[in-house]
């Protein structure tokens, strides 16, 4: 293709992507197709004639589109909302087309300096404090998920906890990681991955009512483990947990691992920059004294996926568990001592300039346009939980977190229902098409979970949500 070439045929992508966007109320939220559905119409076609990308567009309309959950559309309220901005796309497809590869510095040393740029300016907007910037001998990194920023910080707590023997003798069996039952699973991976094991994981209680880690079951689990000659390595404590939005409280937890030099890991994949609102910030009180802290930017932060935000207070701890460096990788750059090398920050050696995408979010909207986005579903979710309350068919399942309502549906005729009841509510309301909710359990019982966070939901959109529903609980027979 030549530049020429690829002028005509963005252009056409382009306005695809914008007619596409404008017209994201149209479609059924969730996608329609059965399994099996796209590879029997691809097995059908004929092949593909090579040579050109006639036809590639209506193809996308007719076999892709219809077989696609639209998670941009302003019914979307399933999991959390994973907002890809029309401003973080146009970034996303810079990136693509310098098409750089950033895992040295040398490498294309923009990448890198801006990305550590945009990292230090953002933490200390989403307040954290200083020990996590560069200036402040800490640092920040775009990892792909929550999930690999987990992971890394597993394993530079393995690295630290061993002295850096974990390089040659691998993990030793002894040690322990502590997490709730609320935690999100890739805690769980983690270990997996880790080559720690289930066997490692403590599950500490929970406070009844907030669902946050209690920190004298964990003081007590760190020290059960130590008389029983365990090694604690880490802490995962979770601001805004997936099911719930629950928040472990980090102050109590950061003084227990301080006693113990444990290292303390914050996933707030969610909730995280909520901290960019002063009276949001509470959330993350504590966070001072946690060493590693991570929030994904593609949720709630309207930045295209994959966009993780990991800062942590021990740079020398990560790149002491992750670098490797074969002669292929040397260079005076990286010799110097003077730059920065993401390679040994991440688990691929390879990284695509995801700093660009943040960027043009950043300049789009400006700190107070991204505070006013979050403030605004905040508020949106205060009168969805205000409207549950009032009705006698509804109960919220867990008290309202930022964007998030957990609730339940009521039969009036006990538990069992009870239990039944949520599920075909859902069931129904999603099969309607006009908006798309997803659920989780909490002690057992199912309850449905409604995240409010897409930058094209309105309240005429929460309104719709109410009346379906409503609508739905009472064709399943719930309380009138
Ligand atoms: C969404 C979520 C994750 C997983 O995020 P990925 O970036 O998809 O790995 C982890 N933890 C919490 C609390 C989440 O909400």
């Amino acid at each position: 293709m030549t530049p020429e070439e690829f002028r005509q045929l963005g252009h056409q992508v382009v306005d695809w992507i914008a007619d596409y966007r404008e017209n994201l109320h149209r479609y059924p939220v969730r996608g329609q197709a059965q399994p099996g559905w796209l590879a029997s119409a691809l097995a059908a076609e004929p092949p593909a004639p090579g040579g050109g990308l006639d036809g590639f567009l209506d193809d996308v309309d007719r076999l892709v589109v219809p077989a696609l959950t639209h998670w941009q559309h302003p019914g979307f309220f399933g999991y959390f909302p994973s907002n890809a901005s029309l401003p973080s796309v146009l970034g996303d497809l810079l990136s693509a087309g310098l098409g750089v590869q950033g895992m040295l510095w040398s490498t294309s040393p923009a990448a890198t300096e801006l990305e550590q740029h945009l990292l230090d300016l953002l933490g200390p907007e989403l307040g954290l404090p200083p020990t996590f910037t560069t200036a402040g001998g800490g640092g920040g990194v775009i990892q792909d998920s929550a999930s690999s920023a987990l992971l890394v910080s597993l394993v530079a707590a393995l690295h630290r906890a061993s002295g850096g023997r974990w390089h040659h003798d691998g993990v030793t069996g002894r040690e322990t990681v502590y997490r709730t039952d609320q935690t999100h699973s890739c805690a769980s991976k983690a270990c997996r991955v880790a080559g720690l094991g289930s066997s490692a994981e403590r599950v500490v209680a929970v406070d009844p009512v907030t669902r946050g880690m209690c920190p004298s079951a964990l003081a007590e689990a760190i020290r059960d483990d130590v008389a029983d000659g365990r090694v604690p390595v880490f802490v995962c404590a979770t601001v805004g947990t997936t099911g719930v939005g629950a928040v472990d409280p980090l102050v109590e937890i950061a003084e227990v691992c301080a006693e113990h030099g444990v290292w303390l890991h914050v996933d707030a994949a969610w909730a995280g920059v909520a901290g960019l609102c002063p009276e949001f910030r509470p959330l993350l009180a504590g966070v001072e004294g946690v060493d590693s802290f991570a929030t994904n930017a593609h949720k709630w932060l309207l930045t295209a996926l994959d966009c993780t935000l990991l800062w942590t207070r021990w740079p020398e701890a990560v790149t002491g568990a992750l670098t490797i460096s074969p002669e292929f990788l040397r260079d005076a750059a990286s010799d110097s001592g003077l730059v920065r090398d993401y390679r040994d920050w991440q688990v691929p050696l390879g990284r695509r300039f995801r700093a660009l995408k943040l960027w043009a979010v950043l300049r789009w909207y400006g700190l107070d346009g991204l505070r006013a986005h979050l403030r605004r579903h905040v508020r949106l979710a205060g009168d969805l939980a205000d409207r549950v309350r009032a009705h006698p068919a509804f109960t919220l399942a867990a008290p309202p977190v930022l964007g998030l309502v957990c609730l339940r549906v009521v039969s009036g005729r006990g538990a069992e229902d009870d239990d039944r009841l949520p599920r075909s509510v859902l069931r129904r309301v999603n099969d309607g098409g006009r908006v798309f909710v997803t659920h989780a359990a909490l002690e057992g019982r199912y309850l449905i979970r409604v995240a409010i966070g897409g930058e094209l939901t309105e309240e005429a959109d929460i309104d719709t949500l109410w009346a379906e529903l409503r609508a739905a609980a009472e064709a399943e027979g719930a309380l009138a």
